[in-house]
């Protein structure tokens, strides 16, 4: 058999030099067994409880499976991450040499897949998504060699979806040739959509998850990788030493058990009934050209003119303003918040849709 047909798809694209490193060995990666530690120059004195004073396990054991059991994956398919913009991260620096390769992303888009592969050095090529934020139909034929294809479903800042039915066929046409990195920030409130199963299928799947949105815990900077092994040990080798902070590894894990999800669960039901009824609402109002069907906890929203973001903001009301994206121009993006919250914003735009009539 040719080398094209026995070595796994990422051996392949990863970066060469990656292939035959060894990965830096912290003293926890080592590990040992004993009493007496003195082997990562840490202190052996604590002022906190818990004690801080020691590093942390590279990947926390608690937090991988408990994360594990959530996602339906195997303890070896899963990379803890500082947030799923540092996976975004370790996939660029794992696979695309700076100044040779390239990423392909579908605009609009999150910013960061952009922004971390220009500071990496690597090239961009930019494939719209048609007028209804779908995939264009020759994706495929457009990658012109990138190495990932970086697909957020849902998207933000759209708020729009795709059915793994419509992601597998290119996730399968491209089984050879490139790694498909599916964004899945927001799945949660679209879980049906999820394709982390199809991991299995697929050599060539990446997903990205987060506790920043659903697990209502953005601040603790908490993200995960699913893919196949070959994949997750690659970026092992690229990852810092320790890359989760012992107290995130805690409160991650604690969010993460039986009670936490359903905890998430209630919450996400919560937001998605607030998110009905504000795009019902706003739907109503003179001046809004488009409310656009979402499947995340923002909803993003088109107006006739440009005046409706700093009206607002002159309410104390920040919004983000999408008008710098081409196709986006007089868009703004609605994070959904408590029931006070957006009963106060639907009440704000009520009064600027007659004021500026
Ligand atoms: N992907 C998408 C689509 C996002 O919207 C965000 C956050 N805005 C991220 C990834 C980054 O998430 P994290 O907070 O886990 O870094």
């Amino acid at each position: 058999m040719s080398d094209r047909v026995t070595t796994p798809i990422a051996q392949r694209l990863a970066r060469p030099e990656l292939l035959d490193m060894t990965p830096y060995q912290s003293a926890r990666r080592i590990g040992g067994t004993g009493d007496i530690w003195l082997n990562a120059n840490e202190s052996p004195f604590s002022d906190s409880l818990p004690a801080y004073n020691r590093y942390p396990e590279f990947q926390p054991t608690e937090l991988i499976n408990n994360y594990a059991r959530y996602a339906k994956v195997n303890l070896d398919q899963l990379l803890a991450s500082r947030g799923a913009d540092e996976a975004i991260e370790l996939l660029i620096r794992t696979f695309c040499v700076p100044g040779q390769d390239s990423i392909t992303i579908c605009t609009p888009t999150y910013g960061m897949y952009a922004i971390s592969a220009a500071t990496c050095n690597v090239a961009v090529n930019t494939v719209p998504l048609t007028a209804e934020w779908q995939l264009d139909s020759q994706l495929i034929s457009k990658l012109n060699g990138s190495k990932l294809l970086f697909i957020c479903n849902p998207n933000n800042p759209t708020g729009s979806t795709l059915t793994p039915h419509q992601i597998e066929p290119i996730v399968r046409a491209l089984e050879d040739e490139c790694i498909v990195v599916v964004d899945e920030a927001y799945i949660e409130f679209s879980p049906e959509l999820t394709m982390a199963s199809l991991i299995e299928k697929y050599d060539n799947l990446v997903i990205l998850r987060t506790l920043s949105k659903a697990f209502a815990l953005a601040g603790l900077r908490c993200g995960f990788m699913l893919a196949n092994r070959t994949i997750i040990d690659l970026a092992k080798k690229v990852i810092a030493p320790y890359p989760i902070a012992a107290p995130v590894g805690e409160i991650a894990s604690q969010s993460l058990t039986i009670n936490g999800v359903m905890k998430m669960t209630c919450r996400v039901a919560q937001l998605n009934k607030l998110a009905a009824q504000f795009s019902n609402a706003v739907s109503k109002l003179s001046g809004v050209k488009a409310v656009y069907s979402s499947g995340t906890n923002f909803v993003l929203v088109r107006f006739n003119d440009d005046r409706w973001f700093s009206l607002l903001g002159d309410a104390g009301i920040v919004v983000r303003n999408q008008s710098r994206v081409k196709t986006l121009n007089n868009c703004l993006r609605f994070s959904i918040g408590s029931s006070t919250e957006m009963a106060r914003l639907i009440s704000q735009l009520t009064t600027i849709s007659i004021a500026i009539k």
